[in-house]
C-alpha cells in the first residue's frame, strides 16, 4: 500500500512534526523535551490529558517562520514517502504569529516556499486550510478569520475549526465562518469526534460546512448518517487517531466501514500522525485488514477525497489524472 497514490485532507501541520525533527530543533534552541519520548524515540503518553501535554511540549520549539519552513519540508517528505500526492493541512494563525496579520503573512510565505520546493522535488501538492481553535473562543476566531480572508486565494483555500469540541457552540463561530465564506474559502469543521451526533447537526446548520473533520459519531444516529449520505457531506475520517485516543477500542470497532456501506462519502487521513504512531500506509493496511477492503475501495476513497479537495479545478484534474493512471 505504501506506493499507491493517496489524497489526504485532514492533517495538522504542527501535529505532523516528526520526533527526530523536534529533537533537532529543541537541541538547537537548548530546550529539554527528552521526557516526551519513549526508548524508541517516539512520542509517549498514557491518556488524553498526557497526550495534550506531550503535543504542547513537542510543538513549543516551533516559534519562527524559518522553523515552519523546515517543518513543512520534513512533513511533506514523510507524506510523499507514503504515496501522498495531494495534501491539505490545517494552519493556525494562533500559533503562526499570534493572530497578527503581518506576522501570519511571513509564516505563510515560509510555508508556501517550502511546499513549492517539496512539489518540485517529490511531486506532492500542498494547500492550506486556516483553522481557528475552538477553546480560544469566538473573539480569537474572528481574528483568525480575518487572517484567512486577507490571504485567501490559490493556496489558502479553506477555513476550519479545531480544538476542544466541547467548548462553546458552533453558532458562536458563525460570524467567522460567514466572513471566510464571503472571502471565497471552502469550509470544514471538526465535529462528531468527542461530541455526539447533535454536534454534527449543529455544525452543519450553523456553520454550513461541506466537510466534517472526523464526524464518525454520526453512527450513533442512523437518520443523520442517511442525511450525510444524501447531502454528500464528506467526512475526513482519521481512524488511527480515533483508535489511539480511545474513541473506539480497536480498528474493527471503528464505524468507517458502516459509514462507507451506508453511502457516506468517507475519506482517510492521519490527523497528527507521529503522535498516533501512524502513517497513511499504516491506515490503509489496518483498514484493509479490519474491513477486507481491496484496492478498488481505496481507489474510491481517493477519488472522493480528490473531488472534495478545496483546490482549484485545474489542480483537481491533475490529481484525478494521477490517481487514474496509477
Ligand atoms: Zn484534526
Amino acid at each position: 500500500m505504501r506506493d499507491s497514490p493517496k489524497v489526504e485532507l485532514h492533517l495538522h501541520l504542527e501535529g505532523a512534526v516528526p520526533p527526530s525533527f523536534v529533537r533537532g530543533l529543541a537541541r538547537q534552541k537548548s530546550i529539554d523535551i527528552s521526557g516526551i519520548f519513549d526508548e524508541g524515540g517516539n512520542y509517549r503518553y498514557r491518556d488524553f490529558a498526557e497526550f495534550l501535554k506531550v503535543y504542547e511540549a513537542a510543538t513549543a520549539p516551533l516559534t519562527s517562520p524559518e522553523d515552519y519552513h523546515s517543518l513543512t519540508r520534513a512533513v511533506l517528505a514523510e507524506s510523499a514517502a507514503h504515496g501522498v500526492i495531494y495534501s491539505e493541512t490545517f494552519l493556525s494563525p494562533d500559533f503562526c504569529g499570534a493572530r497578527d496579520l503581518g506576522a501570519w503573512r511571513e509564516y505563510l510565505h515560509a510555508i508556501r516556499e517550502a511546499a513549492e520546493a517539496a512539489e518540485a522535488q517529490d511531486g506532492i501538492i500542498l494547500r492550506g486550510i486556516v483553522t481557528c481553535i475552538r477553546h480560544f473562543g469566538p473573539d480569537a476566531a474572528r481574528e483568525v478569520a480575518l487572517c484567512a480572508a486577507e490571504t485567501a486565494g490559490d493556496w489558502v483555500v479553506g477555513f476550519g475549526i479545531a480544538g476542544d469540541e466541547t467548548a462553546g457552540k458552533p453558532r458562536d463561530f458563525a460570524w467567522s465562518f460567514d466572513m471566510a465564506r464571503e472571502a471565497g474559502l471552502r469550509l470544514t469543521a471538526h465535529a462528531g469526534e468527542w461530541a455526539g451526533p447533535q454536534g454534527i447537526r449543529d455544525t452543519l446548520r450553523d456553520l454550513r460546512v461541506e466537510r466534517i473533520g472526523h464526524g464518525v459519531r454520526a453512527i450513533e444516529d442512523l437518520a443523520l448518517v442517511d442525511e450525510l449520505a444524501e447531502a454528500g457531506i464528506v467526512l475526513e475520517v482519521c481512524p488511527g487517531s480515533n483508535v489511539a485516543l480511545g474513541v473506539y477500542p480497536g480498528w474493527r470497532a471503528h464505524p468507517i466501514g458502516q459509514l462507507y456501506d451506508r453511502g457516506v462519502k468517507v475519506t482517510v487521513s492521519t490527523d497528527d500522525p507521529p503522535f498516533f504512531h501512524t502513517t497513511m500506509t499504516h491506515e490503509y493496511d489496518r483498514l484493509s485488514e479490519a474491513f477486507d477492503w481491496d484496492d478498488g475501495v481505496f481507489a474510491t476513497l481517493n477519488r472522493t477525497a480528490a473531488e472534495a479537495a478545496f483546490c482549484a479545478p485545474e489542480t483537481r484534474a491533475q490529481i484525478l489524472k494521477r490517481l487514474e493512471t496509477a
